[in-house]
């Protein structure tokens, strides 16, 4: 499955936000966020003018596209399955994306990063229910129970990332064993639980022009 490579600290200043897209680098004054906050490039400033209706529910959309660590093609078939689905369609288009595997690890503390998370499931340290899953975009249900791998658990990012989130802990849906690496999904994420400043009404809107 394709995915971005490139530079990230760039769509922080451009969505005008921390995204937490490094892991410890974010919490650091080292993030690039803290020392410039405009968008990036020659006309960073004069991007930073009034925006048109469009322009604010596409800046939400790239925004939680990028948080999510998603390319457009994926995202958007999140949001038609979220449309699909009876309910809010925002709502359970942050459910599902809550719900992905590289997030439900990232969550857990099991990376420090979404990015981190994914290339922990894609490098096979995951297990889902004792199995090992390498797919990022895996849906978890309740009552799954995601660990790390056995043979993975001295790798060092992982216990430091353990110890960061067992001080400030873990979202409600979800229950962290620190000590035997494993989690649970009890219950799945509602809005509340989605702290990170999101708009997700203009997503819809967007998508349904
Ligand atoms: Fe964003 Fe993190 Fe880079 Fe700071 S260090 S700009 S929060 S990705």
């Amino acid at each position: 499955m394709a995915r971005y490579t490139g530079a990230v600290c760039r769509f922080c200043r451009r969505e005008r936000l921390k995204l937490f897209l490094k892991g410890d680098r974010c919490y650091s004054d080292k993030c690039a966020f803290e020392r410039r906050s405009t968008p990036p490039g020659q006309h960073g400033q004069a991007r930073m003018r009034k925006m048109s209706d469009y322009a604010i529910q596409l800046r939400e959309k790239q925004k939680v596209k990028r948080m999510y660590g998603m390319l457009e093609g994926q995202f958007r078939r999140t949001f038609q399955e979220a449309d699909r689905r009876r309910g809010v369609t925002g709502e359970i288009l942050l459910q599902l994306l809550e719900c992905r595997l590289d997030n439900v690890v990232y969550r857990l503390g099991f990376a420090s990063s979404r990015r981190q998370a994914r290339q922990l499931v894609r490098h096979n340290h995951i297990r889902v229910n004792g199995k090992k899953v390498n797919i990022p975009s895996y849906r978890v249900r309740v009552g799954d129970e995601i660990s790390v791998r056995e043979k993975s658990r001295s790798i060092e990012a992982i216990k430091e990332s353990l110890e960061a989130v067992v001080r400030q802990g873990v979202p409600g849906w979800l229950e962290l064993d620190a000590d035997n690496f494993v989690g649970k999904v009890k219950a799945l994420p509602e809005r509340a639980d989605i702290t990170m400043p999101i708009q997700e009404q203009l997503i819809v809107e967007l998508y349904s022009k």
